[in-house]
């Protein structure tokens, strides 16, 4: 069974072709800067194969996709040799409001629903779904799955998702916490289980994503409890530009302060906070690390905020999860940023996590592993995140 995951972002399209029958990703790459000058397609074939980029005019998604069917069907790089090999397509959707709590088969009914929540994710929803409908216009008869971030969060209760705001709010609007990332945090928990030897029902996780958005989530027997993110992606921990948890009052302070726009704070607190915010050096640890901890003052700062952050969400879900087995670290920062972790795991003894200095340094590359000496109650692990794998696994299960 072959199965395309698409990802499209507002000017961006990510995807990848698998074979599920022998679960191997076929070809992928990334469409960039749809709908403006000097777009560009990079195909690689296979899951590590050398990577060819293709300049081209995409003008909208629909382009785009066709432009991504060309090149998996002909050429000398083809991995298929007709649409026809196609069995279905599985979507990556930012948010399903409260509506779903698992991925769906898309129908007319799904597509209202996904269009109905633009209003929670204005950047997110409308590129998503145009990608549904470029695929129904140019396959009208293959299935499409949507997977979405919000819906593994689902499980949570209303006193993790309930704002302290009156609740006509919730009642009205649906504003509530909804969190992001879940496919990212179901995903690395199942891999924790079969690290740690045990079925997940059996265990209690927290996991901590960090790429360029940060989300963290405590895991209870598979089921998310709580997350940081909240109903938008801007709550929780510091991001690369996002500030995450914060004051409310300063939000109007500043605003009255500077006299700024609703769309200027918007802007401040997306774009222009988190570590990037504090160090005005790059929202890319890597800037920050490099030289570590003799770069500046503010890059140690910035790192400083954003690991003790982490450490606190960590103890508060230890909390709300009555103990712990394992924290899981996935992600560009997660499993690559042996500073972060120590940062964060340091004198954490009391809590029962002990890190091997010496484990932590290692690069992974690709690769799962504990990072705490034998005698750490909790463990901690390194595991590499793989949203795509888990958007075709659903799709092979809604295609059922
Ligand atoms: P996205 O959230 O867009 O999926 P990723 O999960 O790939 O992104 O994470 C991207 C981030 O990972 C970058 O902004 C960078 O800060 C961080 N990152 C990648 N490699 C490293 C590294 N070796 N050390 C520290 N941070 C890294």
């Amino acid at each position: 069974m072959k199965v395309l995951v698409l990802n499209c972002g507002s000017s961006s399209i990510k995807y990848q072709l698998f074979d599920m029958t022998s679960t191997t990703v076929l070809a992928k790459g990334l469409v960039q800067r749809v709908g403006m000058a000097g777009s560009t397609i990079d195909y690689r074939k296979g899951d590590d194969g050398k990577k060819k980029v293709y300049e081209c005019d995409v003008l909208d998604h629909k382009i785009g996709i066709s432009k991504i069917f060309e090149l998996l069907t002909t050429g000398e790089d083809a991995v298929i040799s007709s649409l026809k090999e196609l069995d279905a397509v599985g979507h990556r959707v930012v948010h399903g409001g409260d509506k779903f709590s698992s991925s769906v088969l898309i129908d007319a009914e799904v597509k209202k629903a996904i269009h109905d929540c633009i209003v929670f994710a204005p950047l997110h929803n409308p590129p998503n779904l145009k990608g549904v409908e470029a695929v129904e216009e140019i396959l009208p008869t293959i299935k499409q799955v949507a997977v979405f971030d919000t819906a593994f969060h689902q499980t949570m209760k209303p006193e993790a998702y309930i704002y302290a705001i009156p609740y006509m709010f919730y009642e009205k609007h649906r504003i509530r916490r909804y969190g992001f990332h879940g496919t990212s945090h179901r995903y690395v928990a199942s891999r924790a289980a079969k690290l740690l030897g045990k079925p997940l029902e059996e265990l209690k996780l927290i996991t901590v994503h960090l790429g360029n958005g940060c989300s963290i989530c405590a895991i209870d027997k598979g089921k998310s409890l709580d997350t940081s993110m909240g109903h938008t992606p801007l709550e929780g921990l510091a991001m690369g530009t996002r500030c995450g948890d914060l004051d409310p009052a300063l939000i109007l302070h500043i605003m009255k302060q500077y006299e700024l726009t609703i769309s200027e704070m918007d802007n401040l607190l997306n774009k222009h906070s988190g570590v990037l915010g504090i160090s005005q050096i790059s929202s890319d640890l890597r800037d920050l690390e490099e030289d570590w901890p003799k770069k500046s003052e503010r890059a140690n700062l910035a790192l400083d905020v954003y690991s003790h952050r982490i450490k606190k969400y960590i103890g508060a879900y230890m909390a709300v999860l009555n103990g712990c087995d394992a924290v899981v670290w996935t992600a560009g920062v997660g499993e690559n940023s042996p500073i972060v972790r120590s940062i964060v795991h340091r004198e954490m003894s009391w809590l029962g996590i002990k890190l091997d200095l010496e484990k932590n340094e290692v690069t992974w590359r690709g690769a799962e592993g504990d990072i705490t000496t034998p005698d750490s109650k909790v463990k901690v692990l390194v595991i590499p995140t793989n949203e795509e794998l888990v958007i075709a696994q659903d799709t092979v299960e809604c295609m059922k």
